[in-house]
């Protein structure tokens, strides 16, 4: 159980940290899958994530079930938690998964300009970010992901990718820990702030395929802790040495 318990505190500050670096807003979610049960995922109640607390946090199935009916009842829980629930069931390798709506990665997905890594830390985005548009395959829709249809085919588009841009809407970000995917996600933001000024200065000198493998290959524990606990203490929230 304290297992458990740590981890929902670590979701509880990822929340706070994805708001404090404005990566979410009043909206945007990020889940980790539960410990015990791989068939489940932890993910707030629907809240703007600066406010969650580990109170709002709820058990789902892969197919966005609350396990807990009774709570789901009193709290609404997100209407696009089905992103989490298909990745993960697409990719047993995600443990936790964050849906933001960054500013900078928008113009990606309705311009035809293919986000791709320029800067060293940010290879982690991958090779090329992957676009998912919802009128392909659904038409004329609100753009949420409502649906495990839905889901699953953003989940498709991702792939093996760590992520991928919705049209008109966000990101969907998959990482194998809830500090791996805060820091694809911040990186993300990052990147596609950066490309934009590159382009207006003129033509891009991407990062090499091969440096974005040598980088992606040196990305573990001392990187993500070493931003991980510069991020808390800006959210005010406590750090644990190793996640
Ligand atoms: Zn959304």
């Amino acid at each position: 159980m304290p297992k458990l318990k740590d981890l929902i505190e670590e979701l509880v500050t990822a929340n706070r940290i994805l708001a404090n670096e404005g990566i979410v807003d009043s909206f945007g979610h990020v889940s980790v899958r539960h410990p015990d049960r791989k068939d489940r995922y932890l993910l707030s109640r629907a809240r703007a994530p600066e406010r969650i607390e580990a109170s709002d946090i709820m058990e789902f199935n892969l197919d966005g079930e609350p396990v807990d009916v009774r709570k789901a009842k009193r709290f609404a829980p997100y209407t696009e938690r089905f992103i989490h629930g298909a990745v993960y069931e697409l990719r047993p390798d995600v443990q936790s998964v964050v849906h933001n709506h960054s500013p900078s990665t928008i113009p990606f997905g309705v311009t035809g300009n293919t986000l791709k890594p320029l800067l060293h830390i940010c290879a982690s985005i991958g090779h090329e970010v992957p676009l998912w548009d919802s009128h392909d395959r659904f038409g004329d829709t609100a753009l949420l992901v409502n649906s495990m249809a839905m889901g699953r085919d953003l989940a498709k588009r991702l792939g093996k990718g760590r992520s991928a841009l919705m049209r008109g809407h966000g990101a969907v970000v998959a990482g194998n820990s809830i500090r791996h995917a805060v820091f694809v996600s911040y990186y993300l933001e990052l990147n596609a702030k950066l490309q934009m000024q590159s382009m207006a200065m003129g033509r891009i000198k991407y990062l090499y395929p091969g440096e974005v493998d040598a980088v992606v290959a040196r990305t573990g524990p001392y990187t993500l802790n070493r931003a991980w606990e510069n991020w808390c203490r800006r959210a005010g929230r406590k750090t644990k040495e190793v996640g």
